[in-house]
């Protein structure tokens, strides 16, 4: 197996010290040290950026500051999630914070200003290091989570914070809840005469294809979830499928698991509701059809475009993306 190529969202140079999380004062404690980086996370994920010079190639990357200039005291009741820790021990917090955070208020929320550029992963993922790019991806992965799961799903209970915002525990019947990843399979079908098998969705503007994907369900495995998803898509049989490697996709809370699957049969019949186009591509089709600008392929922080330049062997040609 060759591993796919430079995958943006997979990155990571901070150590998630998971063992620490348990330290039921941890959270406390960095706060009050101003050594301490935080990543401030918005509801639509989007994190501030470093001030750049107007016109500057400098890439980007994320503001991290010292938790006094975010809140005079730890948000309650958060969700305020340590990260981890890098080499060096520099120890990493994330904390949602509102839209309109340029407003003090008496909270003590928060000091900074409104001037900062504020971007998420799928606008900077490119530009950010892998240090930066990680630290986004998880505090926007564990924060989703702890938006949309605020209650107890046994009793309706709000739930608390627990283990350094990696727990939800219910005060009423005492039960722990984890943060959710949903798996979902993305896979380059390939027949026998090696072209791909690209599809358009029916809500994307004309000219969209990338490769097929779909939730993987309760109770069933990897390789059937791939035969499933392409039989019920676009009516192709799916023989031997091989996995290439995986991604966090936190829009919401997917992990993308990335397969080359080899057709079986190649006549195509789209489901016409989640599919409305599927086209096999030779890989001189798809540069011809790339280049002229019919067919764009999804962004480079994207594990689809990773699996189709797998199959084509290269870079694709210089193209408008998504
Ligand atoms: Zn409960």
């Amino acid at each position: 197996m060759s591993p796919l190529r430079s995958l943006l969202l997979s990155r990571s140079a901070v150590d998630r010290d998971g063992e620490r999380r348990t330290d039921p004062g941890l959270l406390e404690a960095l706060w009050a040290d101003p050594a301490t980086r935080v990543l401030r996370v918005r509801p639509d994920g989007s994190a501030p950026l470093r001030a750049r010079a107007q016109g500057s190639a400098e890439p980007a990357a994320l503001e991290l500051v010292a938790p006094g200039d975010v809140a005079r005291a730890l948000p309650e009741p958060g969700p305020v999630v340590y990260l981890g820790r890098e080499e060096d021990g520099t120890a990493h917090v994330a904390v949602e914070v509102p839209d309109d955070q340029e407003v003090a208020d008496a909270a003590g929320w928060p000091v900074r200003s409104g001037d900062e550029e504020w971007a998420g992963l799928r606008a900077v993922a490119a530009e950010l290091d892998d240090r930066d790019a990680g630290l986004l991806v998880e505090a926007v992965g564990v924060l989703n989570w702890h938006r949309v799961h605020p209650h107890c799903p046994r009793c309706g209970s709000r739930t608390a914070v627990t283990t350094s915002g990696w727990t939800r525990t219910c005060p009423v019947d005492g039960s722990e809840h984890y943060p959710r990843t949903d798996p979902a399979v993305i896979m380059a079908v390939v027949d026998e005469d090696d072209r791909v098998l690209l599809a358009h969705n029916a809500l994307w503007p004309a000219g969209r294809f990338s490769a097929l994907a779909g939730f993987v369900e309760p109770g069933e495995p990897l390789e059937a979830a791939v035969r499933r998803e392409v039989l019920e898509e676009v009516g192709v049989v799916v023989g031997e499928v091989e996995y290439k490697g995986s991604q966090p996709w936190p829009f919401p809370a997917s992990l993308m698991l990335g397969f080359t699957a080899r057709a079986s049969s190649t006549g195509v019949r789209v489901d016409d509701v989640e599919i409305s186009d599927a086209r096999w591509f030779s890989r001189e089709e798809l540069a011809a059809a790339v280049t002229s600008g019919e067919v764009l392929l999804p962004p480079s922080t994207s594990i689809a475009l990773r699996l189709v330049e797998d199959w084509y062997g290269e870079e694709l040609p210089a193209r408008p993306s998504w």
